[in-house]
């Protein structure tokens, strides 16, 4: 690529190197120090461009406060496992459906779009906070916010005191969900006392976080949920400029047999249209389709709105950053640039887990500490960073779980021999296996377990690593 780039040979410069005792082949990686030095030798001149150079003008155009409209919040569900994220985001979804939109078919999309009193409310309904925290990695913000759910009859608990610490270091506001009024054991008060210890300090309680009590299951007070929402979206004057070109953050992505890379993104800014060239994390297309929650084709998108797009010609990550572009060229740039960068980083990376692996064995030589090798693979990308959020967090001193590989994706024979070389264990969210990849996993004895619950992959694998501890069990 530099020879190209200098319009020389690259055999000539792969002579250069070696005289300079590096033995490299076209397609290896130099770093820049090197590269600096052959374009000097050959005769050319170096401008050293930062990454600030290349993406400058994508993601910081200025605004006039008058181009600034009103835009719907964006908000979040968190809060401990089988505390009702997912009954509540179903039965604010099912009671509320964009005006004008009914008919269409639900479509799981990674978010939608509900209306109270003629106001939209976006929601995120990605798994809890591990995807949050996923995006929030990123660099992505596309929650304005929270809503801490913690079940009356439950209380508090190592999930909920988890979520509040992402929301506070995420400097998200929050809305407190008590949800499961309608039990007997239901105790909503002692909620509200034992959060105080977590410093949420709800408005009955002399603070000013705002709490309901809602009932999922049965549809109480979603309502008063939703006027909490938009009460607290009010003081928060969230605006964005509709007349500009569109960017935003990728909620989720997959590649669809028929479809091709299907992107949910969510619209920040601007406004996306049917024929925008688009650049998403080191992916890039001319848009395509434009398809809402509802499964209906539309021709534009506007600030806050979540809309599947089609026409990437790759699978950007969730949580990755898109802008629309001027050209197709331009686009080619940046998604070129940003490979390379990822390209670079992995190198870097492998470079040092090499060292962080011995590290770890000669740890686990002192400590004997266990490794529990996985493959994990899930039918998005924004599941994937879940579970293995999740699985960090499982490891202890004497355990740690490996991810030897993960990705979007059904499971296939490379997969399989993968696991077979590492002794990895192949763990499948809302994914198959194909005949090929099944057959082989038999032949090799490499063990493929299904699921479609995240909570009960977690559990296995709890299980699994406690038994690498006491094997006599
Ligand atoms: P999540 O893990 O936080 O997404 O929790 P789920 O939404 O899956 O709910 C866990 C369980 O609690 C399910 O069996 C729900 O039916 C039940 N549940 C959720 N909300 C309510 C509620 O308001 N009242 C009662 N009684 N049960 C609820």
């Amino acid at each position: 690529e530099l020879a190209q780039r200098m319009a020389e040979r690259a055999v000539d410069v792969v002579k250069f190197l070696m005289k300079q005792g590096q033995m490299m082949k076209p397609g290896d990686l130099i770093d820049a120090d090197t590269a600096e030095l052959i374009a000097v030798e050959f005769g050319h001149t170096v401008k050293r461009v930062t990454e600030a150079d290349v993406e400058e003008g994508i993601f910081d155009v200025e605004d006039r406060p008058e181009d600034m409209k009103p835009r719907p919040p964006v908000v979040t569900i968190m809060g401990h496992v089988d505390h009702g994220k997912t009954s509540l985001l179903d039965a604010i979804r099912k009671a509320n459906v964009v005006s004008g939109e009914a008919g269409g078919i639900t479509q799981h999309i990674g978010a939608y779009q509900v209306e109270q009193d003629g106001q939209k409310i976006t929601f995120l309904d990605t798994p809890g906070h591990a995807a949050f925290t996923a995006m929030r990695a990123r660099g992505a913000q596309a929650t304005d916010i929270a809503i801490l759910v913690v079940a009356a009859d439950d209380s508090v608990m190592p999930q909920t005191i988890e979520s509040i610490n992402h929301i506070k270091a995420a400097g998200v506001p929050m809305i407190v969900a008590i949800n499961k009024v309608d039990k007997p054991e239901a105790d909503p008060q002692k909620v509200r006392t034992e959060l105080l210890q977590h410093e949420v300090f709800v408005e009955s309680m002399g603070g000013d976080i705002q709490e309901v009590e809602v009932s999922a299951l049965k549809g109480t007070n979603l309502d008063g949920l939703l006027e909490s929402i938009l009460l607290q979206a009010e003081l928060l004057e969230l605006k964005a400029n509709p007349d500009r070109s569109a960017e935003g953050v990728v909620i989720e992505a997959k590649l669809d047999k028929g479809r091709g890379s299907v992107a949910t993104v969510l619209v920040q800014a601007g406004t996306l249209r049917i024929g925008d060239i688009l650049v998403a994390g080191d992916e890039w297309g001319r848009v395509r389709a434009i398809v809402n929650d509802r499964g209906q084709q539309l021709k534009e998108a506007v600030p806050s709105q979540p809309v599947e797009i089609l026409g990437l010609q790759g699978t950007p990550l969730a949580g990755d950053k898109f802008a629309v572009v001027e050209s197709e060229a331009r686009a080619r740039e940046i998604s070129e640039y940003r490979q390379r960068v990822t390209r670079e980083k992995a190198v870097a990376r492998q470079a040092g887990s090499r060292g962080s692996l011995e590290q770890m064995m000669a740890q686990a030589r002192d400590k004997e500490m266990a490794e529990f090798p996985l493959l994990i693979k899930a039918d998005v990308q924004g599941s994937v960073e879940a579970i293995i959020g999740a699985l960090e967090k499982l490891g202890t001193d004497e355990v740690q779980a490996r991810i030897v590989h993960s990705g979007a994706g059904g499971i296939t024979e490379t997969d399989v021999s993968l696991a077979e070389s590492t002794g990895a264990a192949i763990l499948a969210f809302n994914v198959r296996a194909n005949k090929q990849a099944r057959d082989a996993a038999e032949a090799a004895g490499v063990e493929i377990r299904y699921y479609n619950i995240i909570y009960n992959l977690l559990d296995d694998v709890k299980a699994a690593m406690s038994g690498l501890l006491s094997p006599e069990r």
